[in-house]
C-alpha cells in the first residue's frame, strides 16, 4: 500500500514473561513504524484466560518500556481502534464468526470431542494424519434442527476452500500452499471463545494493520489467516516472518542457554541501548559490518529487506562486548544514574552525584561489561575497610621485609605534594629504588593494600582518586595485617 503510513503491531500472549525473541519482534515492528512515520500498536492477546495473567501483562509492558519501545496505541495510551486487550473484544469475534456462517464461509460443528479424538487416534495408529471429516457440513437440516432443539454444544468451523493460494513474505519470498492440507479449523469453540486464528485476523482487520511482522513459528498459520482475510472481505496485510533465535549450539534459544527474559538481562546489568542494538542485529543487518548503532541510526536504516532468512544466533559474548562499549560511552552522569540501583541492591553506599564518584566511574568503566561489574570494581573504593582477597595475599604479600617497604611508602606518600599522578608515581618508584626492590613488587602490594585485589585500574590513578589520607591509612593498615600474618601459625 504505497503512500499509506504503516500500522504494525506487537501482539504478545501474556502467558509468560517478555522473551528476547518477543522483544526482537516488537523491536522490528517498532523500528519499521518509526522509520516510516507509521503507528506501532500493542495488542494483548489474552483470550486464553487460564494461562494469561495481569502480572505477565505488567512484566511485558515494563520490559518494552525499559527498552524504549513506546507504543502509539494500546494499553495505557488507548487509541481509536481499541480496546487493545482481546479479552475485551470477544463480542467482535463472535459477530465475525456468525457473519462467516451467514456468508457460507463457516458452519456449525456439533461433533463430540471424544469422537474427534477417537478418529484422530485411529488414523495415527494407521500412520496417517487426520483432518476433520466435515461430518457436520453434510448434516441434513432435520438433524441440525434436532441438535439445536436439544441445545447441543456447537463450535464454528471455517470451510476451507479448495484452492492453490500463496502469499508474499518480505523475508522468505513467495510462499505457496495447497489448501487441501488444511482442515476446516475451528474459529469459535463451543464455549464461544475464539481461536487464535479468528481473533488475530479480526483484530488485524479492525485495527487496520498493514504489515504483520512476527516470528517464523507462525508461518504455518499464515495460510489460514490469508483465507480468513479473504472470507471476511478484507485485503491481507503484508507479511514478514522473522527467523528464530538460536543458542550457541544452534538449538532454539531456551533457558538452557542462560537468561531468556528481558527483565533478567536488565537485572544482570545490561543497558537498554545495548540490548536494543544487540537485538536489532539478531537476524537483521544494515549491510556492511556496522555493529554499534544508536537507536536513531537503527531507525534510519531499518528495512524489512535487511532481515535474513537464516536463523540468528544469540551470542552472549557479543552482547557483553556491546554492553561494555555502551558503558564506556555513556555520559558519566547517566552512567551514575544507571548504576545507582545496582549499588543499592548490593548494599554498597555510593555517593552517586558526587564528583569523586563520577571520577571513580570513569576510571573503572573500561573494565566493566555489565553494570554489576561496576559495583564489584567500585566496592573496595567505597568500603570503609578493604577486604584482602586470599589469592592476593598469597600472591603479593609474602615477600620478606614487605612491611618495612610499605611503611616507607606510606611515609613518602604523606610527604607527596601535590598529590597527583606524576608525583605519586615518582614517590612509589623512588621508594622502590631506595629500598632496593622492584617497583612491581611494591605496586602489587600497594594494590592489595588499597583495593584488596590483584587487579585494578592503573595504581597511580587509583591512589590519587582515593586521596592521600585514605591511601596512607590503607597502607598502614596493611602493615598491621602483615605483622599479624607473620606471627600467625602458617596455614597448611
Ligand atoms: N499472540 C501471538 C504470540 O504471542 C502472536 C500473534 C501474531 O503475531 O500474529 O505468539
Amino acid at each position: 500500500m504505497p503512500g499509506v503510513a504503516p500500522r504494525v503491531r506487537f501482539a504478545p500472549s501474556p502467558t509468560g514473561y517478555l522473551h528476547v525473541g518477543g522483544a526482537r519482534t516488537a523491536l522490528f515492528n517498532w523500528l519499521y513504524a518509526r522509520r516510516h512515520g507509521g503507528t506501532f500498536i500493542l495488542r494483548i492477546e489474552d483470550t486464553d484466560v487460564e494461562r494469561s495473567s495481569a502480572d505477565m501483562v505488567t512484566g511485558i509492558l515494563d520490559g518494552l518500556r525499559w527498552l524504549g519501545l513506546d507504543w502509539d496505541e494500546g494499553p495505557g495510551v488507548g487509541g481509536p481502534r481499541g480496546p487493545y486487550f482481546q479479552s475485551e473484544r470477544l463480542d467482535r469475534y463472535r459477530d465475525a464468526a456468525a457473519r462467516l456462517v451467514t456468508d457460507g464461509h463457516a458452519y456449525y460443528c456439533y461433533c463430540a470431542p471424544e469422537r474427534l479424538r477417537d478418529e484422530r487416534e485411529k488414523a495415527e495408529a494407521r500412520g496417517e494424519a487426520w483432518q476433520y471429516d466435515r461430518a457436520c457440513l453434510a448434516l441434513p437440516p432435520e438433524r441440525i434442527a434436532e441438535l439445536e432443539a436439544a441445545g447441543a454444544p456447537r463450535a464454528i468451523r471455517f470451510k476451507v476452500p479448495a484452492a492453490e493460494t500463496a502469499f508474499e513474505d518480505a523475508v522468505h519470498g513467495r510462499i505457496a500452499f495447497d489448501t487441501r492440507s488444511i482442515e476446516d479449523f475451528v474459529l469459535l469453540r463451543s464455549d464461544e471463545h475464539p481461536t487464535y486464528h479468528l481473533s488475530v485476523v479480526v483484530d488485524d482487520i479492525e485495527m487496520g494493520i498493514t504489515h504483520v511482522v512476527r516470528g517464523d513459528d507462525h508461518i504455518s498459520n499464515t495460510p489460514k489467516h490469508v483465507l480468513l482475510f479473504e472470507a471476511l472481505g478484507a485485503p491481507a496485510p503484508s507479511f514478514a516472518h522473522v527467523p528464530l533465535i538460536l543458542g550457541g549450539d544452534k538449538k532454539r534459544l531456551s533457558k538452557r542457554h542462560g537468561a531468556t527474559s528481558v527483565t533478567e538481562y536488565r537485572r544482570q546489568g545490561y543497558l537498554p541501548e545495548a540490548m536494543v542494538n544487540f537485538l536489532a542485529l539478531l537476524g537483521w543487518s544494515p549491510g556492511g559490518d556496522r555493529e554499534l548503532m544508536s537507536i536513531p541510526e537503527l531507525v534510519a536504516s531499518f528495512s524489512l529487506d535487511g532481515i535474513s532468512g537464516g536463523n540468528a544466533v544469540f551470542n552472549t559474548e557479543k552482547l557483553d562486548w556491546m554492553n561494555g562499549q555502551y558503558i564506556a560511552r555513556l555520559p558519566v552522569a547517566e552512567l551514575a544514574a544507571a548504576v545507582a540501583p545496582f549499588f543499592a541492591e548490593a548494599g554498597v553506599k555510593a555517593p552517586v552525584s558526587d564528583p569523586s564518584f563520577l571520577r571513580l566511574l570513569d576510571l573503572l568503566r573500561p573494565r566493566a561489561k555489565r553494570l554489576t561489574d561496576v559495583v564489584e570494581l567500585a566496592r573496595p573504593f567505597l568500603a570503609e575497610t578493604v577486604e584482602y582477597e586470599p589469592a592476593a595475599v598469597e600472591k603479593h604479600l609474602t615477600a620478606p621485609g614487605l612491611a618495612l617497604h610499605v611503611t616507607a611508602l606510606a611515609a613518602a606518600l604523606r610527604a607527596t605534594d601535590p598529590f597527583d599522578e606524576a608525583h605519586v608515581e615518582a614517590a612509589v618508584r623512588g621508594t622502590a629504588t631506595e629500598r632496593g626492590i622492584k617497583a612491581g613488587a611494591l605496586i602489587h602490594a600497594t594494590r592489595v593494600a588499597v583495593t584488596g585485589r590483584t587487579a585494578s585500574p592503573g595504581i597511580f590513578e587509583v591512589l590519587v582518586l582515593l586521596g592521600r589520607e585514605t591511601s596512607v591509612a590503607r597502607l598502614e593498615r596493611l602493615v598491621g595485617f602483615l605483622a599479624a600474618l607473620r606471627s600467625a601459625p602458617p596455614s597448611q
